[in-house]
């Protein structure tokens, strides 16, 4: 197959971390017998650097044009300050928006091998192999909102969905479930929200189209408590923006490095934007020693959900835990009897591993 990725390193680790997701997508092109092609563009603190903006229209014409986006992290602490008129973050926001990807995927599995790097008992993390598929670009972050003035004054933020906005996400939820364990949690707030009754309304519509997965509704404040009691019951979890956006934080500590977690943001077509759940990490940048293995994940994810290649995508996933098996880690995940390695070395162990599946 031929594919054409562009690559958005940005900032901190991401030029890191990103140079290891694309030696891994490379491997997979020479084991199978695929064709990619690499185009890397500005994002972040390194495009207002070079363009004054954080997103270049260049840029997402590039994006546009591509089968999928492996994207590393934007965030410099140059740009720290919150009244700074432009910050890399925004870069984020606009990219989102200019590729219309309404759907966050957030897989969250817990390695055997990692059971002990989480704050949570093994006994209750072992098995966790979750999914949650958090509304991206709807919801309490888009609505009507005023800024209270003065010392007292009043503020709000509106929470607003439409039918068609719920239904969309639901259905990549139940399909992503149809290729999982076939169980689909949505998670709301329906005994005190309007919106979170259209939401489960209409998630409860789309479940009759699939009836082969199974569909269960939860409160968002139950997900909060189950997700730390029994999270290995969970398959997919899908909610709106604001409570996926906690959620999601919540499940990432389940794995117990943010090194560890990729994602995935999907809209109406193939085209997808691939990253790491972390950020740009300035504190241990240009060291070598980023672990780089979400954007390692993020690249399988792509190969997944853009390219449609599960075989090689699991080529990904089962090197990583090969890797992990064999006692190779990188410095935040490192434990007493395992075998330090460097971001670099670490991506040359999962493409050799990759070109020996
Ligand atoms: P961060 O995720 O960058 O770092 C948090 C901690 O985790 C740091 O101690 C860091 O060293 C560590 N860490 C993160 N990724 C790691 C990896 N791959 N390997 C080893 N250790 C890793 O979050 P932060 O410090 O709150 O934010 C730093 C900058 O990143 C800020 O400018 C922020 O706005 C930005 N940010 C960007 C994104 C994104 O691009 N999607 C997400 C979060 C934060």
């Amino acid at each position: 197959m031929e594919a054409r990725v562009v690559t958005l390193p940005g900032d901190g680790i991401g030029p890191e971390v990103v140079a290891e997701g694309v030696k891994a997508l490379q491997a997979v092109a020479d084991r199978y017998g695929h064709h990619f092609t690499f185009e890397e563009r500005l994002i972040g603190g390194c495009a207002i650097a070079a363009t004054g903006s954080p997103l270049p229209e260049e840029t997402l014409e590039a994006c546009r044009r591509a089968d999928a986006v492996l994207m590393g992290a934007v965030g410099d602490p140059r740009y720290d300050d919150p009244r700074s008129p432009v910050r890399p973050e925004q870069g984020l926001l606009a990219i989102r928006k200019g590729l219309g990807v309404f759907a966050n995927l957030r897989p969250v599995k817990v390695y055997r091998q990692l059971l002990h790097a989480s704050t949570l008992k093994p006994e209750v993390i072992a098995d966790v192999d979750l999914l949650v598929v958090r509304e991206l670009t709807g919801g309490i972050y888009f609505g009507p909102r005023q800024e209270a003035t003065g010392s007292d004054g009043t503020a709000y933020d509106t929470m607003v969905y439409t039918a068609d906005e719920v239904r969309r996400i639901a259905h990549i939820a139940f399909r992503l479930a149809r290729r999982r364990r076939g169980k689909v949690t949505s998670v709301d707030k329906a005994n005190v929200l309007a919106a979170s009754r259209l939401w489960r309304r209409v998630v409860t519509e789309v479940a009759a189209e699939y009836p082969d997965v199974t569909l269960e509704t939860m409160l968002v404040d139950a997900a909060a408590m189950h997700l730390l009691r029994r999270p290995a019951e969970f398959d997919v979890l899908v909610t709106a923006n604001m409570f996926g956006d906690i959620l999601t934080d919540e499940a990432s500590m389940l794995a117990g490095s943010m090194g560890m977690l990729p994602s995935a943001s999907l809209g109406e077509g193939r085209r997808g934007l691939y990253e790491p759940v972390h950020g740009s990490a300035p504190d241990i940048a240009g060291q070598g020693i980023a672990n780089p293995l979400a954007a390692i994940l993020s690249a399988g994810l792509l190969l997944r959900h853009s390219l449609e290649l599960e075989e090689e995508a699991q080529a990904i996933e089962d090197a990583v835990e090969a890797v992990l098996a064999e006692g190779y880690r990188t410095r935040d995940i490192q434990e007493e009897g395992t075998i330090p390695v460097g971001t670099r070395e670490m991506g040359d162990l999962i493409a050799e591993r990759i070109s020996h599946a």
